[in-house]
């Protein structure tokens, strides 16, 4: 349940310059396409949800509306700006940089864009990692590549340190461009430079290859992401129909929720089963995935399998392992399964042919196709909007087809995930024929 301050977003002080964005939306003569401050976006948008709303709460919650603001808080002739970028890769990290800085620097005419090198670390002055100056003419082709042109890390670093740094170097604005650990440190970041009283912006662009960001209709490499997916399930296909009781298994991201998972098997129709991290499975009975595969087998010949990563965790012995950023690491599902159905299969004395294939890293690193580009563009614009006027602590993302800007501590709150009752998993199992449940 929300409550209306869940929505405010952070503001540093009073906006008192003129935008210079103005000749340029001006250009036909029409009004200014300037985003009201007291407009909001709905955060529900059914009439049943609204209803059930109003039994508990006479309003409406909504979020503010990102865009161009008339006034903004920072002088841009005298404003500096940090981007960075943490965590696992994700295509479009290159296209948010280059949005990031062509509009700091063309649109807005700010005095300095600087990278920092390898996530946090490259914010902790003592870990020497590089500074980079951003201009337009250096970050010109860089969307044309997957990865990130500043390099990632995970760990922590004492935000302490971090705001020393950025103290130091005078910069006025943030952008953090990662998951939901980085948002997470970044409001330690924010923490402590409110602790200090300075006038430093904090402003995120979720980095969620697995879309399980709160409050956004799709992440950005989201599409790319499942676009290469659907490339390794046709593969698995091609595989398992060029062998007697072929098996085709494909892991697919998705650490807790299985978008990915569904959405590439929805793609090529080609999967018989998706199981994701939201609907626990068995093996084991009547109705387990083995027998469900093996009937699939003696009916067809051929079967094709997708799993989320996070899938199936609650079968495995857990390693207890940790990586450097404290996230559990998880055991590797894909290669469990083909264990699992290879010995239970040569337990039966029956003939199987299983292929399984792991596209992860090739999917994380590939450039993003032309919807994220587009997408990670504006993104970056709003990004840019929301710190020249002078908000803090939020992150950009698209609702109800919107950009809006949403508090950090909103949008980590909880994840995004499919819901077992809802209809995306209801079309999943429509177009596999698959069991509601392997039990
Ligand atoms: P992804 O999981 O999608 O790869 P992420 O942003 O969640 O991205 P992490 O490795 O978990 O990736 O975190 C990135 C950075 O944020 C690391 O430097 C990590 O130490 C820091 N971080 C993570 N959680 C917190 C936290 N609770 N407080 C402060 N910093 C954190
Ligand atoms: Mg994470």
């Amino acid at each position: 349940m929300y409550c209306k301050d869940d929505f405010h977003v952070e503001r540093l002080g009073e906006c008192r310059f003129d935008s210079p964005l103005l000749p340029l939306l001006d250009y036909r003569q029409h009004s200014v396409n300037y985003v009201e401050e007291s407009d909001r976006i709905l955060a529900e948008n059914t009439a049943s949800s609204v209803a059930h709303l109003r039994e508990t709460t006479s309003e409406l919650f909504g979020l503010e509306p990102a865009g161009a603001r008339r006034k903004i808080f920072f002088n841009p002739p005298h404003t500096r700006a940090g981007i960075v970028t943490c965590g696992g890769l994700c295509p479009g990290l290159n296209n948010v940089i280059r949005s990031l800085t062509n509009e700091l620097t063309c649109r807005y005419g700010i005095a300095q864009v600087l990278g920092f090198s390898n996530g946090y670390q490259g914010l902790v002055e003592r870990c020497n990692r590089p500074t980079v100056e951003l201009t337009p003419h250096c970050v010109a082709d860089i969307h044309e590549h997957g990865g990130t042109i500043l390099g990632s890390s995970r760990g922590d670093q004492r935000p302490e340190e971090i705001v020393d740094y950025l103290e130091k170097l005078e910069i006025d604005i943030l952008f953090v461009i990662g998951g939901d650990g980085t948002i997470r440190g970044s409001m330690a970041i924010a923490d402590e430079i409110a602790k200090r009283d300075r006038k430093i912006g904090v402003i995120g662009i979720p980095k969620t290859i697995d879309n399980d960001i709160m409050f956004a209709d799709q992440s950005f490499g989201f599409q790319t992401a499942l676009s290469q997916g659907t490339e390794a399930i046709r593969a698995a296909h091609v595989e398992a129909c060029g062998a007697p009781n072929g098996v085709g298994l494909v892991k697919l991201m998705g650490r807790h929720s299985g978008f990915i998972a569904c959405y590439a098997s929805l793609a090529v129709n080609d999967a018989n089963f998706v199981l994701i991290p939201e609907v626990p499975f068995s093996l084991e009975g009547a109705h387990g995935l083995l027998a469900c595969l093996k009937r699939r087998l003696d009916d067809a010949g051929h079967a094709v399998i997708v799993v989320a990563e996070g899938a199936g965790q609650h079968l495995m012995q857990s390693s207890g392992k940790t990586d450097a950023s404290g996230n559990s690491r998880l055991g590797d599902v894909g290669v469990w399964l083909k264990q699992q159905i290879e010995s239970h299969f040569t337990s039966q004395g029956k003939e199987l042919n299983l292929k399984y294939i792991d596209p992860s890293y090739v999917i994380r690193s590939v450039p993003a196709n032309p919807y994220d580009s587009v997408f990670c563009s504006r993104l970056a614009h709003n990004a840019v909007h929301a710190a020249m006027s002078g908000r803090t602590r939020m992150v950009v993302s698209r609702w109800h087809t919107k950009f809006v800007n949403v508090p950090m501590s909103l949008a980590i709150r909880q994840r995004n995930c499919v819901d077992p009752n809802g209809d995306l998993w209801m079309t999943v199992l429509e177009s596999t024929g698959q069991p509601p449940r392997f039990e």
